[in-house]
């Protein structure tokens, strides 16, 4: 039944199927206990009358003086600490085939006579031995077929409490008490029966779901109930005699039920009141500790506990009950069904302790039931809030996992973007090592021309696979230039470190999505142009200080050192190709005097003036150099005497016929001496050329300045 119970427990109608189940057990249990009662003559009601104090069987039997009446056989008045009792009844004249008397209690061992003769005995009686504690079983005492009408004499023995005869108190047929006893003892142990099924399956799901809270403690109440019922069951008797086992046993379990009430409501209840509820729950453990203890080493008898735990039981009971009120108006639904529960079971032992402790008249109260509709209210309860949890626990496992996987799915979108920019890097690394072999061909250049061609061959090797071309800026015209993605290389032109845009390098196509690689390639790309910035510019100032150190820097012709460096180089062409070599050396006449009268700054202006004639005035081959002073002299390679002759007479008819002019007025015009040497290509070559030009040039001084003078190596005297 109560399976059944448990798994409807999650479907919609569990309340419903609960409420079901513990209807119709109700309604099996009251059918089979109201069941009728079977043919008897009840002995209670009969007159009975006692004596206290040990007296001997055959003085009581003969005395009819110390008996006193009595409306119930038990508890007489003025016991005065007295532990023997003697009652006295006469049988009906009710005939029966197989009469016994039967007493569903005895406080605690009793003798039975009739007229005198010892009929049956439960437990020793006599003074001399010390009495022993052997059980509270129900009697039946056989009696002949002819006992109508007897006289029936108990003698009793208790050092408890209570004293006498409880529960029914029947003379009737044997094989009808038997049949009622079978009727009467089922539904006690179809409620236990259940209730063992209900704490097995309550622990066994504690223990699959690893919590010790609720369900534990409920399977342990219901266990112990079921227990305590078991040990109390009438019916177990018939079917085998151990009256002190059952009664250890249902003491046992009687006495562990408030701990686990005890221990079930801390469960449910206020946080605040848990520390209240296990305290009782400990005493209760010491009680029963202390119980079992001190009668099983028998020192005292385990009867003189009950009246003790009932005490401690009621007390108990009571407090619950404040601390359940206490908070009541705080507990939410199920808290509140808990407490209820319990309220309704306190109810059902108040009434049973009234009745077991003689404060009410006897009647067969169903205590069991009130154990089972605890038992079931809180396992309803229980499976209810147990089927919340699982929901909660579900929903937020979903939570969970939903959450989970957004971050999984962040997470690996973090691990994508890293691989690339991994990848970038890795990319960006090898672009680098080939960027440097580029920078390294590009340092060997003298010319930033040369190294210029050198990157616009070799960026589409650096950047390989991705495709970039480089475009001199000065090669494209504005609509060329590129709108998108585009760097820039700007070179430092010269030596007052003016910047000019030299070289545009692009791409066409997006590199990456992502923002973070694209930062990281921008910022590579920074350094390229950088490094291709500076290296050009290294080349462009070695260039510059290479054209400085042959240049003359007021004229721009060819310096002294240059030509230094020039003359043997045309010395040994002319040498091997066997050709004419002229050298002419000029001076400026009476250049002194022009600086004297017209400023220094306009002597460099003629000085200007001068050279820039005589680039115009050469040929290309020729190579015109500042000599020192306002003195040139010109290497004319191939050039012959008459040649360089005729040269040096036009130069001297142009120089004269131009006037220098200086901020915008004429000045003087100048004249030049010109002496020339020349190699006539056959022959020895003359020592030195250029001193020979300078003895020419000496010669023309000499002669009145403004004419040419020549020497030709080897003499001819056609020359002239
Ligand atoms: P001569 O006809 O004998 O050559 O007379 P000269 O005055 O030309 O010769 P001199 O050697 O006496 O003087 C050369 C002058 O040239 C002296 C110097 O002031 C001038 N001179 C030399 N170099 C420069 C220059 O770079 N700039 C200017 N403005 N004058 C210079
Ligand atoms: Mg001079
Ligand atoms: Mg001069």
């Amino acid at each position: 039944m109560w399976l059944p119970c448990l798994i409807w427990a999650g479907s919609e109608g569990r309340l419903k199927a609960g409420l079901c189940c513990l209807g119709w057990l109700c309604l099996l249990t009251s059918t089979l206990s109201w069941a009728a009662p079977p043919e008897r003559q009840v002995l209670s009601q009969q007159p009975w009358y006692y004596q206290w104090g040990d007296v001997s069987a055959a003085s009581v039997h003969t005395d009819n003086q110390n008996w006193q009446s009595l409306t119930f056989p038990a508890n007489p008045p003025d016991r005065n600490g007295e532990a023997f009792l003697w009652l006295k009844t006469t049988l009906p004249t009710h005939h029966f085939q197989e009469p016994v008397i039967y007493i569903t209690s005895v406080d605690l061992t009793i003798a039975a006579y009739l007229d005198g003769q010892k009929i049956y005995q439960f437990g020793e009686v006599t003074a001399d031995s010390a009495p022993q504690f052997i059980g509270w079983p129900w009697h039946e005492i056989p009696l002949p077929p002819d006992a109508a009408g007897k006289t029936l004499t108990l003698k009793i023995f208790s050092d408890y409490t209570e004293i006498g005869l409880w529960g029914d108190i029947w003379l009737t047929e044997r094989s009808d008490l038997h049949l009622h006893l079978i009727r009467d003892g089922f539904d006690e142990l179809l409620i236990a029966g259940f209730l063992l099924l209900l704490g097995i399956t309550a622990l066994i799901f504690a223990f699959m779901r690893r919590e010790n809270g609720g369900f534990f403690y409920l399977g342990c109440f219901a266990l112990v109930t079921a227990g305590n019922l078991l040990g109390e069951s009438q019916l177990l008797q018939l079917i085998a005699s151990a009256p002190l086992l059952k009664v250890y046993l249902a003491a046992m379990c009687y006495f562990l039920t408030p701990v686990f009430i005890a221990m079930l409501l801390s469960h449910w209840c206020q946080r605040s009141d848990q520390w209240a509820f296990r305290t009782l729950a400990l005493i209760h453990v010491l009680f029963l500790s202390i119980a079992l203890g001190l009668s099983l080493s028998g020192l005292v008898n385990l009867s003189i506990f009950y009246p003790a735990f009932d005490l401690l039981f009621i007390v108990t009971c009571i407090l619950m009950t404040g601390l359940a009120l206490h908070h009541y108006r705080q507990y939410k639904f199920e808290q509140r069904m808990v407490m209820l529960a319990f309220f309704i079971y306190a109810a059902f032992l108040f009434a049973d302790m009234l009745i077991a402790h003689g404060f009410t008249p006897w009647v067969d109260f169903p205590l069991a039931l009130g154990a089972l509709l605890f038992a079931l209210i809180v396992s309803m309860v229980s499976l209810s809030h147990f089927k919340q949890l699982q929901t909660a626990l579900e929903r937020m496992n979903n939570d969970l996992e939903s959450h989970v996987m957004a971050r999984t799915a962040e997470l690996q979108g973090y691990v994508d973007r890293e691989m690339e920019r991994s990848q970038q890097l890795l990319r960006i690394n090898e672009f680098s090592l080939r960027l440097e072999q580029l920078i390294g061909k590009m340092q060997q250049c003298n010319e930033v021309q040369t190294a210029t061609r050198l990157v616009c061959e070799g960026i589409h090797e650096v950047f390989k696979p991705w495709v970039f071309r480089a475009q001199p800026v000065g090669t494209l015209s504005r609509s060329e230039r590129p709108q998108g993605r585009h760097h820039r290389i700007v070179v430092i032109d010269d030596l007052q470190g003016h910047k000019v845009p030299h070289l545009i390098i692009s791409n066409d196509e997006r590199l990456t999505q992502d923002q973070e690689s694209a930062q990281v390639i921008s910022g590579f790309m920074n350094r390229v142009t950088e490094r291709l910035g500076i290296t050009l510019s290294s080349i462009r100032l070695r260039e510059n200080l290479q054209k400085m150190s042959f240049e003359d820097a007021l004229t721009g012709l060819k310096n002294r050192r240059y030509l230094d460096d020039a003359l043997p180089r045309e010395y040994q062409l002319a040498q091997r190709y066997q050709q004419p070599l002229s050298v002419m050396m000029c001076d400026i006449d009476f250049f002194k005097n022009f600086n004297d009268t017209f400023g220094h700054e306009a002597g460099d202006m003629a000085l200007r003036s001068v050279a820039t004639q005589m680039l115009e005035h050469f040929r290309e081959t020729d190579i015109p150099c500042r000599y020192g002073g306002e003195e040139f002299v010109v290497l004319m390679p191939g050039a012959s005497a008459q040649a360089a002759y005729n040269r040096a007479r036009d130069l001297l008819l142009k120089i004269a016929a131009r006037k220098i002019s200086y901020q915008g007025r004429d000045l003087a015009a100048l004249t030049l001496s010109i002496g020339i040497a020349c190699w006539r290509g056959v022959g020895d070559l003359p020592e030195d050329l250029l001193l020979q030009a300078d003895k020419t040039l000496y010669r023309a001084k000499m002669a009145g300045r403004n004419c040419i003078e020549m020497a030709v190596f080897p003499p001819s005297e056609s020359d002239h």
